[in-house]
C-alpha cells in the first residue's frame, strides 16, 4: 500500500478520524487514505448484529450518543437519524435497586423511607457535614464530604474499588468531580439537550460518513508497519496512543480497560434496561449490558438476548485502552510527549488517544470539526505549518 498517493492519512476510523475523512474529501475534494488496525470502521462506537439473536451490540460497551452542541448535532443528522431512547441506569447493591444518578427515589429507597427535597437535602447534608470541612485527602473522602456516608457505601465504595482495583482510601481526590445529586424525581442519566440512539445503528453512520469516492479505507492495517510509503511532509491525522507514536520514548501512559464476558440467554428480557451497575464488592463485574432495550423501537423476533458482564482492570500494552488514569506520573509523561509534537509539524494528534484524554463521542466530533477548519484547511491550503492546538473539546 502507497500512502504517498492520497493527500491525507488518517490513522484510526473512530469518530475523530472519520470526521476529519468525510470534511477533507466533501467539503476540499481532497483524497485520503483512512487506515485502522481493526478489521473494522468506528473505532470504539463500533456496533454489530449479534449473529445468534439478531441484537444490534455494542462491541466496545453501551454507546449512547447526547450532546448541548448544536452543532455536533446537525452534523452528525447528516449521516442518521436519531430515535427517542433516553438513557436510565440502575445499581445492585444488597440486593435491591437504586436509580443513578442519585436522585430523590434513590435517596428515599437509601434511607428507607420517602423523602421530600429539603429533608433529602438536610440528611445528606447532616451526613456530609459530619465528615467534616477539610480538604479530601483521598477519593472517599471527598465523595463523603459530597453525598455523605450511607449513599457511599452504599452505591459508590465497592463499585469504585472494582473499577479501579484499589481500595478508595488510597486513590486520589482528583480522580472524580463532585457527585451530582438530584433533589427531584429526574432520572434521566444525561441531561444534555439532544440524545437519542441513530436508528439504523452506529456502524452504519461510519459507512455512510465514509462513503465518497475520494476516500478509500484500509483495514487491517497498523500504521507503523507502513509509514514508510508517505511522501515527506503529507498530512496525517493520527488518532492511536500518543505515547506509541514515539515508541514509548518517554514511557507508557495508564489506562485502565474493561473485559466483556458475552451471554446469550433463552428469554426475551434478561434485566429489564440496558445497563443495570453492581456496587458490591463481593459480585466481580461492574456492570451488564443487555443492547436490546437500546432499540424498544425494534422488533426482535427471538426470544433471546445477548448481554455482556463487564470487568474493569488496568491496561496492559497490548490491551485496548478504554479510560485515561492521568496519574501526576501520567501528566508529566504526557507533556514530555508533547514537547516532541513540533518536530512533526505534518501530524495532527487527536481523538482520545491521541489527546490522551476521556471524550464522549460528540466531543471527539466537536474536535474533529474545530481541527478541519483550524489546522486541516489551512495546511492543505499552502500554510506551511499546522495551528498547534491541544484537540481534546
Ligand atoms: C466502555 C466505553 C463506553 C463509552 N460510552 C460512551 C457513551 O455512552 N457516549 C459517548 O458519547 N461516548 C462514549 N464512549 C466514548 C467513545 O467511545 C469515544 O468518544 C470515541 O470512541 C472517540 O473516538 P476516537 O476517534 O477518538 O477514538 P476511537 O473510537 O478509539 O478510534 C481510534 C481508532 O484508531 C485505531 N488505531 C489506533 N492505533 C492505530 C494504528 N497504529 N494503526 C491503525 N489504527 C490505529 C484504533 O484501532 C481505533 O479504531 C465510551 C467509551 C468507552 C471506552
Amino acid at each position: 500500500m502507497q500512502l504517498g498517493a492520497f493527500d491525507v492519512v488518517v490513522v484510526g476510523a473512530g469518530f475523530f478520524g472519520a470526521t476529519i475523512a468525510e470534511r477533507v474529501a466533501s467539503q476540499l475534494g481532497c483524497t485520503v487514505c483512512v487506515i485502522d488496525r481493526r478489521h473494522h470502521i468506528g473505532g470504539n462506537a463500533y456496533s454489530e448484529l449479534d449473529a445468534e439473536t439478531g441484537v444490534e451490540v455494542h462491541r466496545y460497551g453501551t454507546h449512547i450518543f447526547h450532546t448541548n452542541s448544536e452543532l455536533v448535532w446537525n452534523y452528525l443528522r447528516r449521516f442518521t437519524d436519531f430515535t427517542d431512547y433516553r438513557h436510565r441506569v440502575f445499581t445492585v447493591a444488597q440486593g435491591r435497586v437504586y436509580s443513578m444518578p442519585i436522585n430523590l427515589a434513590t435517596i428515599s429507597a437509601a434511607f428507607g423511607r420517602q423523602m421530600t427535597p429539603r429533608e433529602a437535602s438536610a440528611v445528606i447534608a447532616a451526613e456530609a457535614g459530619a465528615h467534616g470541612e477539610q480538604p479530601a485527602r483521598n477519593l472517599e473522602d471527598k465523595a463523603v464530604g459530597s453525598i455523605g456516608r450511607t449513599l457511599y457505601d452504599l452505591l459508590i465504595r465497592g463499585y469504585t474499588q472494582k473499577q479501579w482495583q484499589t481500595d478508595p482510601r488510597e486513590l486520589s481526590a482528583d480522580i472524580i468531580s463532585r457527585l451530582p445529586v438530584r433533589l427531584t424525581y429526574d432520572d434521566r442519566y444525561f441531561s444534555d439537550r439532544f440524545e437519542g440512539m441513530p436508528r439504523d445503528g452506529y456502524t452504519a453512520i461510519f459507512d455512510r460518513m465514509l462513503k465518497h469516492p475520494n476516500i478509500a479505507v484500509r483495514l487491517g492495517v497498523d500504521f507503523f508497519d507502513v509509514a514508510e510509503t508517505m511522501r515527506p511532509q503529507q498530512l496525517v491525522i493520527y488518532t492511536g496512543p500518543i505515547d506509541r507514536f514515539f515508541g514509548y520514548r518517554c514511557g507508557s501512559l495508564g489506562w485502565r480497560t474493561v473485559d466483556f464476558e458475552r451471554e446469550v440467554h433463552d428469554v426475551a428480557d434478561f434485566q429489564g434496561a440496558a445497563v443495570i451497575n453492581y456496587a458490591d464488592e463481593d459480585v466481580p463485574f461492574t456492570r451488564i449490558h443487555e443492547f436490546k432495550h437500546l432499540h424498544p423501537e425494534r422488533h426482535h423476533a427471538l426470544a433471546k438476548t445477548t448481554i455482556y458482564r463487564e470487568y474493569a482492570r488496568f491496561a496492559g500494552r497490548d490491551d485496548e485502552p478504554y479510560y485515561p488514569i492521568n496519574t501526576q506520573a501520567d501528566k508529566k509523561t504526557l507533556d514530555s510527549y508533547r514537547t516532541m509534537m513540533p518536530a512533526h509539524p505534518n501530524v495532527i494528534f487527536g481523538g482520545r488517544l491521541g489527546s490522551y484524554k476521556y471524550l464522549d463521542m460528540h466531543q471527539a466530533i466537536g474536535a474533529a470539526l474545530k481541527s478541519f477548519e483550524h489546522q486541516v484547511r489551512p495546511f492543505l491550503a499552502g500554510a506551511d505549518m499546522l495551528e498547534p492546538m491541544i484537540l481534546s473539546d
